[in-house]
């Protein structure tokens, strides 16, 4: 499993690591079936969390303390779920751990780096722990790795020196020693700019089309651009799974605008199912959701998955059921 830049990674994780992935590509599947988990504080972060996630890129979006992390440290094999099964093709994830482990890269959310050594000899370390013994054989594969993740011009460069964005994409070439089958990115793009965040997408889109990749995010940009898939989570339940384009057509004719004066806000709030407020020129512009017209002053808006997102989490329910609908698509 990579990366453990924080902990040694454990001998039988090594050791394991040299044996090819557990099943071909074209059979990868992660099948979640009713996952809870109470921590010893009482605190329930997943309840009855049930997933079909399948080859590609795959969103789970929600706010903090939803339950994300939790889910993927799981999936991840870091922790175990209360009840529940978690398989990926043939392979029972909470029994068969070391199997896992073997075709898994895990970009966790805080990544600790070794801030004296260059991402090339760090890399170069990995590969060897990875099982490439063969000394031009590695290279080959860490120039590729780093090239793919455009670190190459910076790959003599102290990794302490290294931007955040930077960072993720080291952390990223890590993940993918091995060529991994499932890839967990818990919150990736948490604290990058805008352009480090453009490059990390771009990077994580490339690899999707080989590998179930889990995106967890609270940014919902993160998973509109990104991912063919995508389920949101609050409180530890699964709000929603869909895709992310189907939800948002189905929504369609049921998000109205009106811009209003501050004052008159609280009125609109009592008298309509709010999704979500925008500032605009000192205006407040209020998206509601309705299966007609709401009233003078308002007009048709055009959803975007934010819509989706914060309609779901108001707990509109017909926004929820629309979104659903498979026919939506
Ligand atoms: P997210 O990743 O969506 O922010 P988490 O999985 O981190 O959500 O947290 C879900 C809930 O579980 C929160 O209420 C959080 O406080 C709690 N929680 C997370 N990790 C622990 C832990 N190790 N011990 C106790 N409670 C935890």
């Amino acid at each position: 499993m990579k990366p453990l830049f924080l902990a040694p990674v454990p001998r039988d994780v090594l050791t394991l690591s040299l044996v090819p992935p557990a099943a071909p590509p074209g059979t990868m599947h992660l099948a979640i079936r009713g996952v809870s988990k109470t921590y010893s504080n009482g605190a329930r972060a997943l309840r009855d969390v049930t997933l079909d996630i399948p080859r590609g890129m795959y969103g789970l979006l929600g706010p903090n303390g939803a339950g994300k992390s939790t889910l993927m440290r799981t999936i991840a094999t870091l922790q175990e779920p209360d009840t529940g099964s978690i398989t990926l093709g043939d392979v029972d994830v909470v029994r068969e751990k070391e199997r896992v482990r073997r075709t898994l890269g895990y970009l966790p959310q805080e990544l600790g780096v070794y801030p004296g050594a260059s991402a090339e000899r760090l890399l170069d370390h990995f590969a060897v722990l990875e099982g490439f013994a063969d000394r031009a054989g590695r290279r080959r594969v860490v120039e590729a790795l780093l090239r793919q993740t455009t670190l190459w011009d910076v790959r003599r460069e102290r990794l302490g020196g290294y931007s955040g964005g930077m960072r993720q994409r080291f952390g990223i070439t890590v993940a993918l020693l091995g060529n991994p089958r499932l890839i967990i990115v818990d919150e990736p793009t948490a604290g990058l700019d805008p352009a480090e965040r453009v490059r990390f997408l771009n990077l994580l889109s490339e690899i999707g089309e080989q590998a179930v990749v889990i995106l967890s995010t609270h940014i919902v940009e993160d998973v509109a651009e990104l991912c063919s898939r995508m389920a949101i989570i609050d409180r530890g339940e699964i709000q929603l799974e869909a895709e992310p384009l189907a939800a948002i057509a189905a929504l369609r004719g049921r998000v109205w605008r009106r811009f209003v004066a501050k004052a008159e806000f609280p009125d609109v709030e009592r008298s309509h199912p709010v999704i979500c407020t925008k500032l605009q020129s000192g205006c407040t512009l209020v998206h509601v959701y309705a299966e007609s017209s709401p009233g003078p002053g308002f007009e048709p808006a055009e959803p975007g998955l934010e819509e989706v997102y914060f309609s779901v989490m108001a707990g509109h329910q017909g926004a929820r059921a629309a979104a659903a609908l498979p026919e939506a698509a």
